[in-house]
């Protein structure tokens, strides 16, 4: 029998990928708590038509790529969700949370978009989130933007990424540069792309983005956005663009870049690799949504938000360890039960414990020093008969003796030593 395969574009993450993902899932969310965003979760099924008109009819996602059922008895049609920013912003309402001022929330959790897989594309793919709907000042999309700024510091991974910043203009703004843009692509049909020339009147702003050479020429020259912006709209962006140099954080400006989805206004911004012109490959993108709320029957709620892309990240914090252990367990000649009572006992002081490895004396240690555990635990016969344990720091080799009784706090005491 062949084994039966995952499902195309999706994946298992085993253990040795898994530490990574929780170490980085941590940061994350100490950074999320620091700006003061609360953990939000929400559904993975969804009504189709949460997402079908917020997303835009004539975005990729909605038209090629989500998962969408028929409910059974009349249920309507329903959808694995392809993002979570309109969820959130529903459950926000839903929950009462924005009669309290500005609500802030993050999320994280699988994403389902029925794309072509390739590396750092995937049918279902993680994404960690945040947004914050009721207030529409500058100083939530730059705060945003910090947070993320901060957040790939403490991942050691700033240097790898760039910040592209754009200003879509006001709702109105947006339309009537969208119709000129239309205009401008009508007249250079010839030279567009297929994909492109299906876009000019459904979608004209994604062809700012295209990745197609002769098309991207043909958007190089097109009218600005700038030369469409009232002064309210300006003053928005350089307002959220002064905040963000005040503390350092650089960025590019970026007239090609529009988002995906439909539901963007002013601010939008993304974090690509370094150097990749045509951001082929995202880790993030967010921006400003003010007319989302009212669009899916809530009261208008200004809102900016921002998702990450988990799979990318953490192929990008490649150098981020999984957690290594306080103590790893050696059982050299002790039995089972002494070893079992022993780990319960040292978990029972705060201690992560690995359980015994396999192999003589001086091979577990070796694979204690490579899972970089900062306690060995040795476990003899004589250690059994006694009651004892011999703790051992593999930093320095100090090893003490102990009467199991004293087990849990010696070792804790040792442990947090080598932290200092
Ligand atoms: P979006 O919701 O399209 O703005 O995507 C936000 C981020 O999610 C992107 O910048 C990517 O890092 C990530 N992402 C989107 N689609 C995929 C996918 N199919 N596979 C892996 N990551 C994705």
């Amino acid at each position: 029998m062949v084994l039966i395969p995952a499902l195309r574009g999706m994946r298992d993450i085993l253990p040795a990928e898994t530490g990574k993902w929780r170490v980085v899932e941590a940061v994350a969310a100490a950074c999320f708590s620091r700006y003061g965003y609360g953990e939000l979760r929400t559904p993975v099924l969804e009504r189709a038509e949460l997402f079908q008109r917020q997303l835009g009819e004539h975005t990729e996602v909605v038209q090629k790529e989500m998962y969408t059922f028929t409910e059974r008895l009349g249920g309507g049609e329903i959808c694995l969700r392809p993002e979570a920013t309109v969820s959130a912003v529903r459950a926000l309402v839903a929950g009462g949370l924005h009669r309290r001022g500005v609500a802030r929330v993050w999320y994280g959790g699988p994403m389902f978009r029925r794309e072509r897989p390739q590396k750092g594309r995937y049918r279902q793919f993680w994404q960690l989130g945040a947004e914050a709907v009721g207030s529409a000042a500058p100083a939530i999309d730059a705060e945003q933007i910090l947070l993320l700024a901060r957040l790939w510091d403490e991942l050691g991974i700033a240097h790898k990424l760039e910040l592209r910043i754009n200003n879509l203009g006001a709702a109105q703004e947006r339309a009537a540069y969208c119709q000129t843009l239309a205009a401008y692509f009508r007249r250079h049909a010839a030279k567009l792309d297929k994909t492109a020339r299906a876009r000019i009147d459904d979608n004209p702003l994604r062809i700012l983005d295209s990745k197609d050479d002769d098309t991207a020429a043909i958007a190089a020259a097109a009218p600005q956005m700038a030369e469409h912006l009232g002064k309210e709209s300006r003053q928005h962006c350089a307002t959220v663009k002064e905040i963000i140099a005040a503390t350092g954080v650089k960025f590019v400006e970026d007239a090609a870049l529009v988002r995906g989805l439909d539901y963007y206004n002013l601010t939008v911004f993304e974090w690509v690799l370094a150097g990749d012109k045509r951001r082929q490959n995202a880790l993030c993108g967010g921006g400003r949504y003010d007319g989302l709320s009212e669009q899916i029957g809530g009261p208008p709620l200004p809102g900016c938000g921002f998702a990450l892309g988990l799979d990318r990240l953490i192929d990008l914090a490649d150098e981020t360890p999984s957690p290594p252990p306080d103590c790893c367990l050696i059982a050299a000649g002790g039995s089972a039960v002494y070893c079992a009572r022993i780990a319960e006992i040292l978990r029972d002081a705060g201690l992560s414990v690995w359980p015994p490895n396999s192999g003589n004396l001086s091979k577990q240690l070796k694979k204690a020093a490579a899972a970089r555990a900062s306690l060995a635990v040795i476990v003899g016969e004589a250690e059994e008969t006694a009651e004892e344990i011999t703790i051992k720091r593999l930093r320095d080799g100090a090893q003490q003796r102990v009467l199991l009784t004293a087990a849990g706090t010696v070792a804790a005491a040792m442990h947090s030593e080598d932290k200092q």
